[in-house]
């Protein structure tokens, strides 16, 4: 089976062809700028690149490039050769804990969304609707960004608040990345050849956006990320959980408007907003020159994520492991060195010779007296919406 796993930004398009069961990736790529002059077209495959900028109207338009370079260098005759396509979608709200074959009905519900998601759900729909408009026939997928955390007991997502707000407005904890922290959960399940209903993990995503998550065999029971993407840890930009009164005060006794407020705390804050960069490897390097600001922001991430495993370590009655992910997570020993230090307490050991090592290979990084494992595992959220669209869609398709 031929699977096309898209992820659909407001202006960019994320692609990546895959031949299941096998999970052989044909070509992937990226539209980067549609609508704006020049958009950039990237492709990848079998060893080779392809780049070329050229204006690109649509989502729809970018859908027919693809097409265009995957007829030019025999990756495939047409979209009609496609047994599935597989979308990234933030937003599912309460409606979807599992992936679903999208129909009329599931794009009402994802429309419905954006009111949770003004940011994510329209791009999303973009992919979904353009693919639709260019090849009806074709079954698609959507895998919910929300879904894995469906499963948080309602002390875990239900914020002290009116109950009425829940009941009315749907104002509730949702969690998000949870592709991510449902593929490494899974992984350390089969790499440790162990159970996933025996495992009970903390899950660290750390990236521009960055979030933890309680996985109780296999199962997230909390999560940092709330109603929206803004809460919980400190980000690239993202401020992560502040007093909420701030924003009246601001409102109030300062020429900020609350749009201005709602923008500064996902644009302006984070690392970016107390040293001016929001990348750790441009901080690193300004802390190794003996930067204070950029120090600084570094402390307030760690302790941010320090917080929150000690938090989470309270929840289970034994805690096996901790995973690192996501861009951070996965090659900045300097974080996971600093975030492991406050550790003892729950007896971490980290083995700081393994922790150097620089690999894109999921490996453990605890000393052999440690009472928690470590790991770190690279993420692959498409690994995880070609397989779930693979697993929905087999069973439609006559391969
Ligand atoms: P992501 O959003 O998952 O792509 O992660 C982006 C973040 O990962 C940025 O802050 C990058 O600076 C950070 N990152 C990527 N590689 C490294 C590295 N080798 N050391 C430190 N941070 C890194």
């Amino acid at each position: 089976m031929r699977i096309l796993v898209l992820n659909a930004g407001s202006s960019s398009l994320k692609f990546k062809l895959y031949k299941m069961p096998q999970k052989d990736i044909l070509a992937y790529g990226l539209i980067e700028k549609i609508s704006e002059e020049l958009a950039d077209i990237h492709l990848f495959f079998a060893k080779s690149n392809y780049k070329k900028q050229k204006y690109i109207k649509d989502h729809q338009k970018a859908l027919k490039i693809v097409e265009a370079l995957f007829l030019e260098f025999g990756i495939l005759k047409s979209f009609e050769e496609l047994d599935g396509v597989g979308h990234r979608v933030v937003h599912g709200g309460e409606a979807f804990s599992e992936p679903t074959i999208i129909d009329d009905e599931v794009i009402k519900v994802i429309h419905q969304m954006i009111a949770l998601a003004p940011l994510h759900n329209p791009s999303n729909l973009l992919g979904i609707e353009a693919m639709r408009a260019l090849n009806p026939k074709t079954p698609q997928v959507a895998i919910f960004d929300t879904a894995f955390h469906q499963s948080m007991p309602k002390s875990a997502y239900l914020y002290a608040l009116p109950k009425e707000w829940y009941e009315r407005y749907g104002v509730r904890r949702y969690g998000f990345h949870g592709t991510s922290h449902f593929f490494v959960s899974r992984q350390l399940a089969k790499l440790s050849n162990r159970d996933l209903k025996d495992i009970n993990a903390i899950s660290l995503h750390l990236g521009n956006g960055a979030s933890a998550c309680a996985i109780e065999g296999g199962c997230s029971i909390d999560t940092s990320m709330g109603f929206t993407p803004l809460e919980g840890l400190v980000m690239g930009s993202r401020s992560g959980d502040i007093d909420s009164e701030l924003i009246f005060y601001l409102e109030r006794s300062t020429k900020l408007t609350f749009k201005q407020i709602e923008w500064d705390l996902n644009h302006a804050s984070g690392l970016k907003g107390i040293c001016s960069d929001n990348d750790m490897r441009t901080i690193q390097e300004r802390i190794s020159r003996g930067d204070k600001e950029a120090k600084l922001a570094f402390d307030i991430f760690i302790r941010r994520v320090v917080k929150y495993i000690g938090g989470y370590a309270m929840l289970f009655k034994s805690l096996d492991a901790i995973i690192f992910t996501g861009g951070i997570g996965e090659n900045s020993a300097l974080v996971r060195e600093h975030i492991t230090k406050h550790l003892g307490l729950l007896g971490v050991v980290l083995d700081k010779e393994l922790n150097k090592i620089s690999s894109s290979l999921p490996r453990v990084i605890h000393a052999s007296n440690s009472s928690i494992e470590l790991w770190v595992i690279p993420t692959d959220e498409e690994d995880v919406i070609a397989k779930e669209s693979f697993r929905l869609l087999k069973n439609l398709v006559k391969e």
